[in-house]
């Protein structure tokens, strides 16, 4: 068999957290919380496990889940709720939401505007519906996007622009005058929006969220995933979901009906029943800067040099200090895992041909126990 995707190897994810495993190295690495969901939602889900709801889900989503989710909308950004009906689908995550929409609009021979460092799962997706990622580097060192360099990589076969906020590995938060240029970039044209928005809960001193929701004129042409996974610290519970007008949708429910078809019955049941209740979410700002202000403190004096981190559970770091002969990223990813007893994600992976600032990602949603250990480690090898 001739492989469809020979290049792709296993996630960088997986690997990192194969390798911490295997040295009893504490994980930094994967974006996961170590600590549980709220109280009132693994309560939920028990009840709903103990209830008579075991078969499908309709294939949308619930509608109640799908109800709130649009309430939620209206609230949080202050915008038009979506239809319920028809303008919201509930998926496997925000992975599967993601690849029904590039499944859906993407055709041979189109291109899809990436900007990068970017998320693993988008690339692969794209190729397999037969699509070009065309790649636009993110401008180091606050990872903003060069305008001029995305407006070049524009053309009438771009099918679809992809957008991260708050961004993943680097924490970039785009802002309102962001949305504005890209909409300025698409007026005119049939590209698409896809904007992955999973740690929209998670934002920094004070700054908004800014989702391509509020932004009307983005609004008609924008797939918006987002993921509970994130938002209720549950990544294994794997449901996010994806908004787009109706029209879009339904190209959006045409393939993630023959993918998953419909997503767990209880765990949606469970989401359903705390996610009327703001208090299930607000907090989130303030608990993970909290996190974030004390990794930073008790990272200094490791020889780590942090770089901002504006929203997401993620901070980049340099390690050029601790690898003065100037250690490719992957290699001193894994000696840090092996020989320091902690495990980050190097960033190369992040770019299509593997390019390396120097960079790792450290993932702070963890108990803050776990990041005292961590530094404690780091203090000694540094
Ligand atoms: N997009 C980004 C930027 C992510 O970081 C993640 C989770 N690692 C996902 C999508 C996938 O989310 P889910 O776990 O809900 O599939
Ligand atoms: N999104 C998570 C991360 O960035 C990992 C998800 C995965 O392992 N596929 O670390």
């Amino acid at each position: 068999l001739t492989s469809k995707l020979p290049d792709v190897g296993t996630s960088i994810f997986a690997v990192m957290t194969q390798l911490a495993t295997e040295h009893g190295a504490i994980n930094l690495a994967q974006g996961f919380p170590d600590f549980n969901p709220p109280a009132a939602l693994t309560d939920a889900l028990v009840r709903h496990a103990q209830g008579s709801q075991h078969q499908y889900a309709p294939m949308p989503g619930l509608p109640r889940l799908r109800e709130l989710i649009a309430e939620k909308i209206a609230r949080i950004y202050g915008v038009a709720a979506p239809d319920a009906g028809t303008d919201i689908t509930v998926c496997s995550g925000a992975t599967e939401a993601l690849f029904a929409v590039i499944t859906a609009v993407v055709r041979p021979g189109d291109e899809v505007v990436v900007l990068e460092p970017a998320y693993d799962s988008y690339a692969p997706a794209i190729r397999l519906a037969g699509g070009r990622p065309v790649y636009v580097p993110l401008r180091l060192p606050d990872f903003r996007p060069d305008w001029d360099q995305v407006r070049a990589a524009l053309s009438p076969r771009t099918r679809l622009v992809m957008v991260n906020t708050p961004h993943n590995p680097t924490g970039a938060v785009w802002t309102a005058a962001d949305w504005q240029q890209l909409a300025e970039l698409l007026r005119g044209t049939e590209t698409l929006l896809l904007s992955d928005e999973v740690y929209e809960h998670m934002t920094f001193d004070g700054r908004p969220h800014r989702s391509a929701l509020q932004h009307a004129e983005l609004r008609e042409r924008a797939f918006v995933v987002s993921s509970f996974g994130k938002t209720y610290h549950a990544t294994g519970w794997k449901v996010g979901y994806c908004v787009a007008p109706a029209a879009l949708s339904a190209e959006v429910r045409r393939v993630h009906q023959f993918v998953t078809f419909a997503v767990s019955t209880p765990f949606q049941l469970a989401i359903a029943d705390v996610l009327g209740d703001a208090g299930s979410y607000d907090y989130l700002p303030a608990f993970m800067q909290q996190k974030r202000d004390l990794f930073g403190q008790l990272m200094q004096g490791t020889g780590f040099e942090l770089l901002p981190s504006e929203g997401s559970y993620f901070q980049l770091a340099r390690y050029q200090q601790l690898a003065p002969g100037g250690e490719a990223d992957v290699a001193f990813a894994r000696r840090l895992t092996r020989e320091a007893g902690v495990a980050v994600v190097p960033v190369s992976p992040f770019y299509h041909d593997g390019t390396d600032h120097g960079l790792v990602r450290f993932c702070f949603a963890k108990q803050d126990d776990t990041l005292r250990a961590a530094a404690e480690r780091l203090q000694q090898f540094a």
